[in-house]
């Protein structure tokens, strides 16, 4: 299909979480097979993408002002093209049109496969092109077809998309829809795709990934059908790391804790988005899980795996977060020593549940316990790192560093950042490390062994 008379150079602009950044790798693979190429900034390209989130309101409306200048600049240049993509364009859908009346097209999360299809439609004169979430069964399955024009060491794998929780302060359920799971059999496909091309990495990723299956795929000697495929993923020749992206506390069971002792390619890192340490708090969140019910799989996964590296997000200024729901986080913040936290001031985001509760919070408490857990953030981040002084770690080498093109990064199992000296060589292998300095957020050592 020949679509070079629209203009050729793409940039894509993303916004919000992986799977975002996933969805618009997606897109430009899609883009490549099509004969576009890739601007080298927004100013030279004729097609330009916003892949959005909705996550807060203010990133939308960032958002709609940076339309609202790409739509003056429509004026004066022929053969230019812009829209959106991503979850604000689920939630505000064909409002979009009337906001920016010149933008081009609308494309919902679970449709982003049509970016091709609605260039061909822009060439043959149609406008103001609107793909919405619904009536689409899966958006993954295509994945293969286009996938990894771009292929990195490490690739993120979307093997569910949408959210049946109903988290109190979430937008994701509305602008995701709910969760549709890929076959089994379609995601191990992909590994394998995937590990042919070099691929050494997987993160399997959903909005709550260790749900995946569970109303489909049914349990198998105690084990969910999530832990069957990490088990399935983990027998695939290889793959030398796999991770998962974002769990859910309260799908969180023995047999998945298990899985850290016996499948040695999974990495010792977790992302347990906690979010309150205070029960009072979680009920009005609607997590279903309290404090003690996630101290424990902590406690349980540190004293399996010693060194085991554990993440989070946090939320602070909730409505009606008290004084005492407050200390309660910061208690268990400390308890747990986490290696890494996203602590999120609560932003009131409207058509949530919890933007018509009582008791909002004012921006400057919520800003005072934001700092607070800054502070302890960054003397536990730091302790954490610094255990692995001297230690010799393998580096799976992702990119030369921004500031000095002769310096490396990648990331250990642990999911550390390791700079290093090294040959460009190397970008794409894992690299055995020896560390000597910890900062709060990064490790850096000196090349031991070029490769392991
Ligand atoms: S689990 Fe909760 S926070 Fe996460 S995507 Fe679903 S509704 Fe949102």
């Amino acid at each position: 299909m020949d679509l070079r008379p629209v203009g050729r150079q793409f940039f894509i602009r993303t916004y919000g979480c992986q799977m975002n950044g996933h969805d618009s790798e997606l897109m430009e693979s899609i883009l490549l097979s099509y004969g576009f190429q890739p601007a080298k900034s927004e100013d030279t390209a004729n097609i330009i993408i916003l892949n959005t989130c909705s996550v807060r309101e203010q990133a939308e409306r960032k958002a709609i002002g940076r339309l609202q200048r790409l739509a003056r600049r429509k004026k004066s240049e022929e053969d230019f093209y812009f829209g959106v993509t991503g979850c604000m364009a689920q939630n505000l859908g064909l409002e979009l049109f009337h906001c920016v009346p010149d933008i081009d097209f609308v494309i919902a999360p679970r449709r982003i496969h049509a970016i091709g299809e609605v260039l061909r439609r822009l060439k043959n004169g149609e406008r103001q092109i609107y793909f919405p979430n619904e009536s689409v069964e899966t958006s993954e399955n295509n994945d293969v077809l286009y996938r990894r024009k771009v292929i990195k060491a490490s690739a993120f794998v979307t093997i569910a998309n949408g959210c049946n929780m109903n988290c109190a302060y979430c937008i994701v359920p509305k602008t995701r829809g709910r969760e549709i799971c890929r076959p089994m059999e379609s995601i191990l496909h992909e590994v394998q795709f995937l590990v042919e091309k070099g691929v050494r990495e997987v993160t399997l990723g959903g909005q709550i990934v260790n749900f995946y299956g569970v109303r489909k795929i049914p349990f198998k000697n105690g084990k969910s059908p999530f832990v069957q495929l990490l088990e399935k993923v983990h027998s695939i020749d290889g793959v030398d790391r796999i991770r998962f992206l974002s769990p859910h506390p309260s799908g969180f069971r023995d047999d998945l804790i298990d899985c850290y002792s016996n499948l040695p390619k999974l990495c010792p890192h977790v992302h347990f988005p906690i979010q309150s340490g205070s029960d009072r708090i979680l009920r009005a969140m609607r997590r279903p899980y309290t404090r003690q019910m996630a101290l424990k799989i902590l406690h349980k996964l540190r004293r399996n795996i010693p060194l085991m590296a554990i993440s989070t997000d946090l939320i602070v200024g909730f409505p009606g977060e008290t004084e005492e729901d407050f200390r309660q986080t910061e208690q268990l913040f400390s308890e747990v020593d986490f290696d890494m936290a996203f602590i999120f001031k609560y932003s009131l985001r409207t058509g949530t549940q919890a933007a018509v509760m009582d008791n909002q919070i004012p921006e400057i408490v919520s800003e005072e316990r934001n700092q607070i857990l800054l502070k302890k953030l960054a003397v536990t981040s730091y302790r954490r790192n610094r255990l692995f002084i001297d230690s010799r770690q393998p580096v799976l080498v992702e990119a030369p560093s921004t500031k000095d093109p002769a310096v490396l990064w990648g990331y250990t199992p642990h999911h550390k950042k390791v700079f290093f000296h090294g040959p460009r060589k190397l970008i794409g292998q894992i690299a055995d490390i020896k560390i000597s300095k910890a900062t709060t957020c990064a490790l850096s050592g000196t090349l031991a062994d070029e490769l392991v």
